[in-house]
């Protein structure tokens, strides 16, 4: 620490981490990316282009809630939205990777909550600007504790599933994603260089819809894991 605080003009902020299924060792996190379209049955219910390829965007490392933990209700908004999705870790990266050696760059896979202030992601689009205030908020990340892939291989099919207070409210398969994992991480790294760190939400199956304070969220992915969270009353 002494070392630090000579080089720092003030404290380095907290490394994000994710926990590890069956050990007390962390996965440190340096970027969370986000597929924007990758369900078909979602993309309907948006409202949005069913041919159009994916797109991606970000959270802040920090933003991730661990199982069991509390998301504050976020300000400005009315309509906070779940979206259940499969979360890949990577231990690796680089620039434009081939579907066929993605798989080699994944640590592991958990399961995620894409909180979205849906009503100020669609204020944002309509004007087209970014969407950081509707996706990127304070707590907006919740993911479950990781498991390696060493342990459980490379989920590409399985129960995707999410509910309320006890009622299913999303329901799909890890097959209906209309681009898999290996293309993915293979398009994403068309755009930026990748390293090991970076997690990637794989967009989520049809049925999101909003959250309040008090709700008891729980995200599962057969094969993979649970997350469980608590909307909270709004931060002071
Ligand atoms: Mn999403």
């Amino acid at each position: 620490m002494s070392q630090d605080s000579d080089r720092y003009v003030i404290a380095p902020p907290p490394q994000a981490a994710l926990a590890v299924a069956g050990t007390s060792k962390l996965f440190p996190v340096r970027r969370i990316w986000c597929v924007g379209r990758n369900y078909i049955e979602h993309i309907r219910e948006m409202g949005q282009d069913e041919r159009a390829p994916p797109f991606f965007f970000a959270k802040p490392a920090d933003a991730i809630v661990p199982d069991g933990g509390t998301v504050p209700y976020p300000p400005l908004t009315r309509d906070m939205h779940h979206e259940v999705e499969l979360v890949v870790a990577l231990k690796g990266g680089g620039r434009n990777v081939s579907p066929d050696k993605a798989p080699d760059l994944v640590y592991g896979y958990g399961v995620g909550i894409d909180l979205t202030r849906r009503d100020l992601q669609i204020a944002s689009r309509e004007v087209k600007r970014p969407w950081e205030i509707g996706k990127a908020f304070d707590a907006s990340a919740p993911c479950g504790a990781l498991r390696p892939a060493a342990e459980i291989g490379h989920p590409a099919r399985g129960r995707i599933h999410l509910t309320v207070n006890g009622t299913v409210k999303q329901d799909g398969d890890l097959a209906q994603m209309i681009w898999n994992v290996p293309e993915v991480i293979a398009k994403l790294s068309e755009q930026v260089a990748l390293a090991a760190g970076d997690i990637i939400m794989t967009g989520t199956p049809a049925g999101v819809g909003a959250l309040v304070p008090g709700d008891r969220v729980v995200a599962e992915v057969a094969g993979v894991g649970r997350l469980g969270v608590t909307i909270g009353p709004p931060a002071v």
